[in-house]
């Protein structure tokens, strides 16, 4: 199932495949805990999914990896680094948000090269890192428009471009196909799925529609309320659904 990733090792485009280890992770925004006691060990290049209803703590734990909100107990390991307390912008993560929140007053070559402009980045390099980026989506030939001038899964495109041009060690998506239409949203699976497969990359798929989850993901985790429900591939999962309300969110017989 990994045979593609670990071929590609340390050596992918991305900078490296980085395993990341969950430990007895809690959250509160308040006095009201939202992540209570998360576990979780992500492979090396893996496509893995965080799956559950609205309001179970999704893009509060993604947001924990990547370093916003309020800051937790427990620990997240990304490689050997507990990276708990570390600003976002040092730990390596890249993630894309369900809006896309790219400028609308920059091109889209404008838009990727930002973040290399940031980290002051030679104009050669940053010239030749976006243009593989816009190639990497297939959007080389739209670099010059804005993005009102591009549809809605090319934007979606462009989010990731941006994202993927600082090679991040871990890929984060909360819902990243949610406000496109139907047919795109399927397309777009599959065109996630080549790029991740191609930059080696570890991966954090966010998403309520289990449909989605199972056919890209390696694995997946159900979350309600906060907790773990369950782990492992989509298949299993479904088939061996490990309490009733696995079972009922996916919606099978037992
Ligand atoms: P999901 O992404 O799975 O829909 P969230 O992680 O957004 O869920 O939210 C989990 C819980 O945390 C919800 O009960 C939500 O109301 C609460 N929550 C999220 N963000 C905040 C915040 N900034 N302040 C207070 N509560 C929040
Ligand atoms: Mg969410």
């Amino acid at each position: 199932m990994l045979q593609a990733i670990e071929t590609t090792g340390q050596s992918g485009t991305s900078g490296g495949a980085t395993p990341i280890r969950i430990r007895n992770l809690t959250l509160s925004f308040g006095t009201t805990k939202v992540l209570k006691g998360i576990d979780l060990d992500i492979g090396a290049g893996e496509f893995f999914a965080f799956l559950g209803p609205s309001g179970s703590g999704k893009s509060t734990l993604l947001r924990a990896i990547a370093g916003f909100g309020p800051r937790p107990s427990g620990e997240i390991l990304l490689g050997e680094r507990n990276v708990i307390g570390l600003q976002p912008w040092k730990r390596d993560v890249g993630m894309v948000f369900q809006s896309y929140a790219l400028w609308p007053h920059m091109t889209v070559r404008q838009n990727v090269a930002y973040g290399l402009e940031e980290r002051r980045r030679p104009a050669e390099e940053i010239r030749r890192r976006v243009r593989e980026a816009l190639e990497l989506v297939g959007l080389d030939a739209y670099a010059d428009r804005y993005p009102s001038q591009l549809s809605g899964g090319q934007q979606q495109r462009v989010a990731l471009a941006r994202t993927v041009v600082i090679e991040p060690k871990v890929l984060l998506l909360d819902e990243p196909l949610s406000n496109l239409d139907a047919n795109l949203r399927v397309q777009m699976r599959q065109d996630l799925l080549a790029l991740q497969r191609r930059l080696g990359i570890t991966t954090i798929f966010v998403t309520h529609d289990q449909e989605e989850a199972n056919t890209i993901c390696d694995r997946i985790a159900v979350l309600s309320d906060g907790v773990v429900q369950q782990v492992g591939e989509p298949d299993h999962v479904y088939d061996q659904p490990a309490n009733s309300f696995v079972a009922r969110f996916l919606g099978t017989a037992n």
